[in-house]
Parts: structure tokens; C-alpha cells; sequence
């Protein structure tokens, strides 16, 4: 039988660098495009695939993704069709920014085959937009989201960020109701990071931040409010109308394989973590040499491997399946892990049910230290 594959392909431009943002991202430059995406086709071509992999989903990120053209995006989709095997329900998504949303734009990512959108709104509130570094208004989200659904797709996913300089929980719960107004299938929500070497970061000083205790009333409030309007929450920051979770994501929290093509992409492949070259050059020139972008590569024990599921699978709302654990690992994970379980089953941050250890729902806004005790 055939496994489950998650294709990722990465695209490293952006029209301009957000405050916050540390990913790899440059400047659009219309020739290194063009050897870019050559470059990620030599990578496709090269890229040792047999046909015991069914790929369920492909998802195009960045950077930018909607500013690929046309016929680069293309020739690239083409080829995965011709090298890899596709699920017929395939999950097609594209990471939008609403200002590279236009007609055209829209009907050329239905004609390719994309049908998720997946969006960076951020938020509603214009003086947190341009604080963010964004370079779109809120009217222009909602006509972004309007051109796609009319003529790409109707699955639209909206990223969302709470913890912006400035921000109050007036002007959150206006975003999230702005959000909520457009309709769409799935929301993702993150808290502002203070990443290094960012412009935020540079100039923290210069804003004047939400504290701790209001980034989880933030949180818990997002959580009541996209409840209300039948948004399931699947993941701490994931929300979704029924059967519209990202199907993407969650084959990686489940543990599943991937595969991240271009720049600073990561797989995770036959027990194997890949990453790629990170910055274009270095990935370009390491494919001239070697006919793909790999930096490093590492096998992976069933130790490792194990400790990664309960890290992932503790972040989906439906926890870890402790018979499926046990069948899996030849291990009762309440005694492989029994003094941190007990310690957060005892304070209420872990819970049992149903045969399946996950979080409570006051564990959610702290989840990332509680993982780290699994480390
Ligand atoms: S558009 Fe996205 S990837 Fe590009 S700079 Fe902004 S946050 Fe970073």
C-alpha cells in the first residue's frame, strides 16, 4: 500500500520584508525568479521518488508564493504531476498575500489546481497592519477574499496575530469579527514573536506591547469567539469548520512524512530529517554540484522519532491515542514518560479521555513549556 506524502515547495520573495518576519525571504528580482524556479524543477526531477508514496497534499509557501508567475508556477505544478502520483483529493494550498490578489492571479491558481488559499490578514486594524510592516489595508483583505472565492476557491484560510504593538482587546475582538465576516473555511492564529534581527525586535522599545496576561486573555477570548461561530479548534493556534481542517499540517502533527523542496525547506523522509541550503545562492550552487539543494541530513532513531510524535501530537486537540502508541512503539507511554504526565495530570494541564492523553484547555496557552518537559 501506498504511504502518505506531504509535499512542501518554498519560495523565498517577498515584495518586502514585515517587521516581524525571520524567515528567509528577499526582495522580488524577476531573473533570479526564473533560476530559482529552474532550480526547484532540477530539484523535482532529481528527487528520488518511487511509486510507494501517494502525495495528499502540496503546499506552496514563502515568502510569497503569489507573486510566482504564471507560467513558473506552471511548468513547476506540471511536473509534479508528471513525477509524482497524486491522491485525486488532493489538498492544493497557496500562501496569499492580499496584495498580489487579482482577477488574473485568481484564475490562473484555479487553472493550476490550487484549492486552498491560505492568506496573511494579520489583522483588521490598519495602525497594527502598518506597525507589522504589512504593506495591504484591511478593505484590501476582504476584497482579496472575495476575488478568490468567486474565482479560485471557496477554502480560505486566514492567519491572524494577537500580541501587535498598540493592540487592545477592543481591536482584537474587531478583527476576529471582520475575520469571522469574510467566511472563512479556517483560521490560524499566532501570538507576535519578538524574533532577533527583526525590525520589531531592533525597536522594541520605540512600541508599547501587550503584556503576558492580556496575550492569553487574547487568546482564550479568540477561542470562545470563533467557537460561537462552529470554528472547531484542532490544534492550539488551528481552527476550522468541520472536515476543513488544513489536511497539510495535520499530516505533519500526526507524524507523517514530508517532503520540502527549495530553500530552506525541511523533510522529514524515510526516517531521515532533510534540510535544505538556505539562502538561494548556496541552494542554487549546491544543485549545480550535486543535482539537489541538501545542506544536511540525518537518520532519525525510533527514540527520537517517538519523543517528535508526542511533541506533535500533544499540539492537536485530539491528543495521543495511547493504544495506537503502545501498537506502534511496543511502549505504554504513561510509564515511558510517567513523572511528567503525572506531574501535569495531577495540576490539570494533561488530561485522559477516552483512551487519548491531550491537553486540558488551560494547558494550551502554555503548551511550549509543558513540551519541553517531554525533551
Ligand atoms: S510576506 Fe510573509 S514571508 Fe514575506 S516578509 Fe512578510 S511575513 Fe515574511
Amino acid at each position: 500500500m501506498q504511504k502518505k506524502l506531504a509535499l512542501y515547495l518554498h519560495f523565498p520573495f517577498c515584495t518586502k520584508k514585515c517587521n516581524y518576519c525571520n524567515f528567509y525571504s528577499i526582495p522580488y528580482d524577476a531573473d533570479l525568479v526564473h533560476k530559482y524556479c529552474s532550480g526547484l524543477r532540477q530539484e523535482i526531477i532529481n528527487f528520488p521518488y518511487k511509486n510507494d508514496y501517494k502525495v495528499i497534499t502540496i503546499y506552496l509557501g514563502g515568502g510569497s508564493p503569489s507573486l510566482i508567475p504564471f507560467h513558473e508556477l506552471v511548468s513547476t505544478i506540471n511536473l509534479i504531476r508528471e513525477k509524482f502520483y497524486l491522491d485525486k483529493e488532493i489538498e492544493f494550498t497557496l500562501e496569499a498575500n492580499p496584495i498580489h490578489v487579482s482577477e488574473s492571479k485568481a484564475e490562473n491558481w484555479r487553472i493550476t489546481g490550487v484549492n486552498r488559499i491560505s492568506m496573511g490578514a494579520q489583522s483588521f486594524n490598519d495602525g497594527e497592519l502598518s506597525k507589522l510592516g504589512r504593506l495591504h489595508s484591511s478593505t484590501e483583505i476582504g476584497i482579496a477574499a472575495n476575488k478568490i472565492k468567486e474565482i479560485c476557491c471557496n477554502n480560505i484560510s486566514l492567519d491572524l496575530m494577537y500580541g501587535i504593538p498598540g493592540q487592545t482587546m477592543k481591536s482584537w475582538l474587531n478583527s476576529l469579527q471582520k475575520a469571522i465576516k469574510l467566511s472563512p473555511k479556517h483560521i490560524s492564529s499566532y501570538c507576535l514573536k519578538l524574533e532577533k534581527e527583526t525590525f520589531l525586535a531592533e525597536n522594541k522599545a520605540k512600541y508599547n506591547f501587550p503584556d503576558e496576561e492580556l496575550e492569553r486573555k487574547m487568546y482564550y477570548k479568540m477561542i470562545s469567539e470563533l467557537q460561537k461561530k462552529d470554528y472547531e479548534q484542532y490544534e492550539i493556534s488551528n481552527f476550522g469548520k468541520k472536515s476543513y481542517y488544513s489536511r497539510h499540517n495535520t499530516h505533519i502533527w500526526e507524524g507523517g512524512e514530508y517532503v520540502g523542496l527549495g530553500a530552506a525547506a525541511h523533510s522529514f523522509y524515510k526516517m531521515q530529517r532533510i534540510r535544505n541550503k538556505s539562502d538561494i545562492k548556496s541552494y542554487l550552487n549546491k544543485l549545480k554540484e550535486t543535482n539537489n539543494g541538501i545542506d544536511k541530513k540525518r537518520k532519525i532513531s525510533t527514540q527520537e522519532f517517538m519523543v517528535d510524535k508526542i511533541m506533535l501530537g500533544l499540539r492537536l486537540n485530539k491528543g495521543i491515542s495511547l493504544p495506537k502508541f503502545h501498537a506502534e512503539f511496543g511502549i505504554d507511554l504513561l510509564d515511558k514518560f510517567g513523572e511528567q504526565i503525572n506531574k501535569f495530570l495531577k495540576n490539570n494541564y494533561l488530561t485522559i479521555e477516552d483512551e487519548r492523553l491531550k491537553f486540558t484547555s488551560k494547558a494550551l496557552f502554555i503548551s511550549n513549556s509543558i513540551l519541553s518537559e517531554f525533551i
